[in-house]
């Protein structure tokens, strides 16, 4: 005997629509509340992952997504030097740099931007480079940050240590 398809089960053309609206508002709604992004040395809040934005750098060696400071699909990208240094570098639209060096237009990683150094606010660390536009003013300013250089809020609590003297 044929088994009757339930009247409340949906029929598959519905299924299938529902199945790709679920994969569609898991993918497209990338950003989520972000994150505090601080700087690995001194701990201050510099950025947060509300403004991350995924600029392609046409010298990007390596590129990669990985989920990060609260948003998924962040785009890592593997930028080197011409001093041959390499760097894992996220793009925010956002961060907090201190006052920094003479801008540069030679050796752009983002063509019709000049760059200088973004260093942290507090302690003067090195966090990665900020880019302004050189002339077009359709293009923003961006912030080039290096991973190996700051860190997410909630990895840096998972670091503190309660001490025992403390712990029940
Ligand atoms: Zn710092």
């Amino acid at each position: 005997m044929r088994r009757a398809h339930s009247a409340f089960w949906p029929p598959p053309s519905l299924l299938l629509s529902l199945v790709i609206a679920v994969v569609i508002s898991t993918t497209v709604s990338s950003p989520l509340s972000g994150e505090c992004v601080l700087c690995r040395q001194c701990g201050a809040d510099v950025s947060d992952g509300v403004h991350i934005v995924n600029q392609f750098s046409p010298s990007a060696l390596v590129r990669g997504n990985q989920s990060l400071f609260g948003a998924r699909d962040v785009q890592v990208q593997v930028l080197e030097n011409p001093l041959g240094v390499r760097f894992r570098v996220v793009t925010f639209t956002k961060a907090s740099c201190g006052p920094g060096h003479t801008w540069h237009n030679e050796h752009s990683w983002f063509p019709g931007y000049i760059w200088r150094h973004c260093l942290c606010p507090r302690c003067g660390h090195h966090l990665g480079w900020i880019f302004i536009p050189q002339s077009m003013v359709s293009l923003k300013t961006l912030y080039a940050l290096s991973l190996d250089n700051i860190l997410g809020e909630q990895f840096s609590d998972s670091l503190m240590v309660v001490p025992k003297a403390y712990q029940s």
